[in-house]
């Protein structure tokens, strides 16, 4: 398993607000690089696929809709304990309990539009990778 790697997602409300070059900007700064990038659309089947950890949860079924409401840019990010480190650089889930100058701090509207996605592990890291990207697309 790879541990220099982990998986993010700039949400349909942080792009909407434009913030994707902000956003890009930080994860430049915090060391990290880019090996795989691109804008997208998820459909419903793709957000539930992708959540599907949280399908038992109540607020499923509105971050489904959330996430499938506009498009996002999803990337691959390598740096050295890159999940550790990126969760991290984005902050607690809720941007009101987010560090300052974190990502969901800065960028988050509220505890669903939180800005951007970040893996919990590098298993699904690669999960979420594979999901989005093929060998081909990531450098
Ligand atoms: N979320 C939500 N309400 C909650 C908890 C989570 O809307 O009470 C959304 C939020 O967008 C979050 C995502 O569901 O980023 C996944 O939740 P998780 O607990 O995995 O938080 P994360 O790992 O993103 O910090
Ligand atoms: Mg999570």
């Amino acid at each position: 398993m790879d541990k220099n790697i982990t998986f993010t997602i700039i949400k349909p409300s942080a792009v909407e607000d434009g913030f994707i070059g902000p956003i890009l900007a930080k994860i430049n700064e915090a060391g990290f690089r880019i090996a795989a990038l691109k804008f997208t659309h998820l459909t419903e089947k793709d957000a539930q696929q992708f959540y599907a950890v949280h399908s038992e949860r109540p607020f499923f079924n509105s971050l489904v809709s959330f996430m499938t409401s506009g498009p996002i840019v999803v990337a691959t990010l390598e740096k050295e304990n890159a999940v550790e480190e990126f969760r991290k650089l984005i902050g607690a889930t809720n941007p009101k309990d987010a560090a300052e100058g974190t990502i969901r701090k800065l960028y988050g509207r509220d505890m669903e539009a939180n800005a951007v996605h970040g893996s919990d592990s590098p298993e699904n890291a690669a999960i979420e990778s594979d999901f989005f990207f093929s060998k081909r697309e990531r450098f």
